[in-house]
């Protein structure tokens, strides 16, 4: 597996500068083939001394491509949803600051939706999760997740819940598109598409 590396950034840690890089993203699932061309991600993060050195980011995000493996061969990630969490994840553990994953989502056909995963910092004094005992930043708590489409302008946010193939399969029932059209652009079978009709409501 490829990891994420940090480099020291060459703007000091006291100034409040946000770093973003942008990327596009490839088709994570071997299935349905989703995201499609046009997706892309956002990572923001604030400036703590330390940036993702560029390269060895592009190699991480393009090992999703196909479904991400790990180093015995198995498959780990195979979703969007979990292809988002994970790089969040990585991201804020590389870094060791709360990160900001937004995606861009293109999902066949004509579906677009937008993903966020972040982590967020308390205001609390030694609390476990956004910093260490001498003092040092770490990553806050997380991941929060929230997805949203645009509709004529407007942002829509939505409830997905936590599992963002089950919330995208229940959306696109609502919208009155056919089973058979849901289950091939998710890469779902009928039986999982019904079990996640029934898990909500
Ligand atoms: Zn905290």
């Amino acid at each position: 597996m490829h990891q994420l590396k940090i480099l020291p950034s060459s703007i000091p840690s006291n100034v409040a500068v946000r770093e973003r890089h942008i990327l596009a993203l490839s088709p994570c699932c071997p299935v349905s083939k989703n995201p499609r061309p046009g997706s892309f991600i956002v990572i923001s993060y604030p400036n703590k001394g330390y940036v993702l050195d560029v390269t060895p980011l592009y190699v991480y995000i393009h090992q999703f491509v196909g479904g991400l493996y790990d180093d015995s061969g198995e498959l780990v990630v195979r979703d969007m949803e979990g292809m988002v969490a994970r790089i969040a994840q990585d991201c804020a553990t590389a870094l060791g600051v709360p990160v900001r994953v937004i995606a861009q989502l293109v999902i066949a056909p004509k579906q677009e939706m937008c993903v966020r995963e972040e982590y967020r910092e308390c205001r609390k004094v030694n609390c476990r999760f956004c910093c260490r005992v001498d003092g040092s930043r770490i990553r806050g708590h997380g991941p929060y997740f929230k997805a949203w489409h645009m509709q004529n302008g407007k942002k829509i946010t939505f409830y997905l819940g936590l599992n963002l193939q089950a919330g995208l399969a229940r959306r696109m029932h609502t919208a009155n598109h056919p089973v058979s059209e849901i289950c091939s652009t998710l890469g779902i079978s009928r039986s999982t598409f019904y079990r996640y009709l029934r898990e909500k409501r």
